[in-house]
């Protein structure tokens, strides 16, 4: 393991452009667990999950809540669990460590908002699926992301019973209807010019590196996953200068064999895993 770490410090060092990418493994390494009722849930979540029956933070963004009041419960206090109680998180520290004096960027489909929290600069971020700190209409009537951190935190503050007081429930200011936390939970998720400008720029990084050394650096996207991993891999495969390292857990680590030759598996927590990386710098 020390070997193949060694190996991976060096594929860091060498690369003239590393492309981060990150799904659901990572952040369960960073202590939240989106699928799971564990006992973070329960301390977080445990009252409205009670009362309005969803079992998960996942089930909570897609549960059809009674009304708005019960809506915005949920999701501020999901804001508040994932970036506004929260310290600084140590494995984000150590991502950010290894690639911070390189050409980098991240794509990634977590909500979480921690790349930011993190210190990544948020131009270099493309977050697929939108994040749990910025609104939109909820009718996508126009496109146009607010920022929602000091709303969300204080509806997550003066919360009781499971609502939120009235006063605080937002407002599309153009229709006048609901709005929603930016996160892809339905058709109505805005892919507007906010959002085509970080993919275009993902796009272009890409680009503009393939003919140099290019890392494809990839953390806790399951095996099967499409929106990540698929185009890392064909990347990988058509690049001549392309590099792959993968870190995961157990069967979710896997590597085709058109790619092997190029590429690096570490599988374990991934935590750990990074933590190690750094020591070795
Ligand atoms: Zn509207």
């Amino acid at each position: 393991m020390n070997q193949l770490l060694k190996d991976a410090l060096q594929h860091i060092e060498e690369a003239d452009a590393v492309v981060i990418g990150a799904s659901n493994g990572l952040s369960i390494a960073a202590g939240i667990h989106l699928f799971a009722d564990d006992n973070a849930f329960s301390d977080n979540f445990g009252d409205l999950a009670l009362q309005q029956g969803f079992r998960c933070i996942i089930h909570g963004c897609f549960h059809a809540f009674p009304a708005e009041a019960e809506k915005w419960a949920f999701y501020s206090r999901m804001f508040a669990y994932f970036l506004h109680d929260r310290m600084p998180d140590p494995v984000m520290a150590d991502l950010l460590t290894l690639v911070k004096n390189k050409h980098h960027f991240v794509v990634t489909s977590n909500i979480d908002a921690h790349f930011a929290a993190a210190g990544f600069d948020p131009e270099r971020v493309f977050e697929i699926e939108g994040n749990c700190r910025n609104l939109q209409c909820a009718n996508a009537c126009h496109d146009q992301l607010y920022p929602g951190d000091e709303l969300l935190a204080t509806m997550a503050r003066e919360q009781a019973n499971g609502k939120v007081p009235a006063a605080l429930i937002p407002v599309c200011p153009a229709c006048g209807g609901k709005m929603q936390v930016h996160i892809e939970t339905g058709p109505r998720f805005l892919k507007g010019a906010q959002w085509q400008a970080r993919q275009t720029a993902y796009r272009d990084f890409v680009t503009q590196a393939q003919d140099g050394k290019i890392l494809f650096m990839e953390l806790g996207v399951g095996a099967r996953n499409q929106l990540i991993k698929a185009p890392f891999m064909q990347q990988v495969y058509q690049q001549a200068n392309a590099r792959y390292i993968t870190f995961n857990r157990g069967r979710e680590l896997f590597i085709p064999d058109a790619i092997a030759h190029k590429s690096l598996g570490i599988e374990g927590d991934i935590g750990h895993n990074l933590k190690q990386l750094v020591s070795l710098m």
